[in-house]
């Protein structure tokens, strides 16, 4: 059914020196005085611009607190992007990765998005250039073309729908109730997690999370003998294998719902580790440990953390501010298409 040729040498190798290069930024330790100190400055800001910050759960937990303290929200991409157009605020600043910027701009066109950091990117969506997937599209019109929403605005804006991992299985069984065949991209195995589920005739794009793929099934086993109480809660950008041991198998925030509602106090979580920052907000007295990942043993030079998403801090924001840089403009016919996307799986999730 998968006749999507895999990932190309050049492009892991491309994606690999941009991993390098996130690593390589480097964050200038302060102490406790210098970042309240920084963090009045970046209120004040934010207030005499106008501007809200909107941040991931993956970004540092002091950009996840400065988000909350200062009127802003801390969710997963599309809350962002909702968050920032219902706000007054005529800017919106979002610390995450370029994706989540260019949908907080295709839902407020009319508003100013900054990001924090301007080379915060994604393994699914660098692995899913817009030419490349047009043509493969063109090359399969009878096919109904569902993407991710880690992807770019001129990958959106030729899908006919955008989906997040919290309704993705939804909209592919919709789909596939219909009689509709499949292109999805890019994520390989969410795509291969809600094909498994629905049955549907699905094409996949053989893309993957430079994080969540270095999760282990065998290892995680181990920790589950170690821990039979433990609760597994598991993205589905993980492997197969590490989403079949799941108790939970959900989006970021389906994911903190559970630890907060779920009858167990201790968890094993596999997804980004920034979420442990408001997982621990949300259920205080519950204890969580992280899946086990490759380690040291693997390519991956922090296995359960972003390099991206952790490329973000209080100084970038500081001086995004101070600056007024790293804006993120989307020529208006992409951006309209992109959001008719984005719009049917809001309707969808109403409905
Ligand atoms: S954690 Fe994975 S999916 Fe999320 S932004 Fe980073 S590379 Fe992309």
């Amino acid at each position: 059914m998968n006749n999507v040729p895999p990932l190309t040498a050049a492009k892991r190798t491309n994606i690999q020196a941009l991993v390098a290069r996130a690593w390589a930024v480097e964050h200038p330790a302060l102490t406790m005085a210098e970042t309240a100190a920084l963090k009045a400055t970046i209120k004040r800001q934010l207030h005499e611009q106008n501007a809200v910050l909107v941040a991931h759960y993956y970004v540092d937990g002091a950009l996840q607190d400065l988000a909350d303290e200062s009127g802003g929200c801390v969710s997963d991409s599309l809350e962002m992007a909702r968050f920032g157009y219902h706000h007054e605020a005529s800017s919106v600043i979002v610390a995450g990765v370029r994706f989540m910027g260019e949908t907080a701009k295709i839902l407020s066109p009319q508003k100013r998005i900054l990001m924090v950091e301007s080379q915060a990117e994604c393994s699914l969506d660098l692995a899913c250039p817009a030419d490349e997937f047009a043509t493969f599209c063109d090359a399969h019109p009878e096919r109904t073309v569902v993407v991710y929403a880690n992807t770019s605005a001129a990958v959106k804006a030729r899908a006919d729908w955008v989906v997040t991992s919290s309704i993705a299985l939804k909209v592919i069984q919709h789909l596939h109730e219909k009689g509709k065949k499949i292109i999805w991209a890019p994520d390989k195995y969410l795509g291969d997690y809600v094909q498994r589920i629905s049955g549907a005739d699905m094409l996949l794009w053989q893309a993957s999370c430079v994080v969540h793929e270095q999760f282990k099934s065998a290892a995680l086993r181990g920790l589950m003998k170690q821990k039979p109480a433990a609760k597994v809660l598991v993205h589905p950008e993980s492997p197969p294998e590490v989403i079949a041991l799941a108790d939970v198998v959900g989006s970021t925030s389906q994911i903190i719902a559970a630890a907060k509602n779920l009858d167990a106090t201790e968890f094993i979580v596999a997804t980004e580790s920034g979420i442990f920052h408001k997982m621990k907000q949300a259920a205080p007295n519950k204890k969580f440990l992280e899946a086990p990942t490759a380690g040291k043993g693997a390519t991956c030079e922090s296995c359960e953390m972003c390099p991206w998403m952790k490329m973000n801090d209080l100084q970038r924001l500081n001086n995004v501010l101070s600056v007024g840089n790293n804006e993120i403009n989307i020529a208006p016919a992409i951006r309209e298409q992109a959001a008719r996307s984005i719009r049917r799986m809001v309707e969808f999730g109403r409905g």
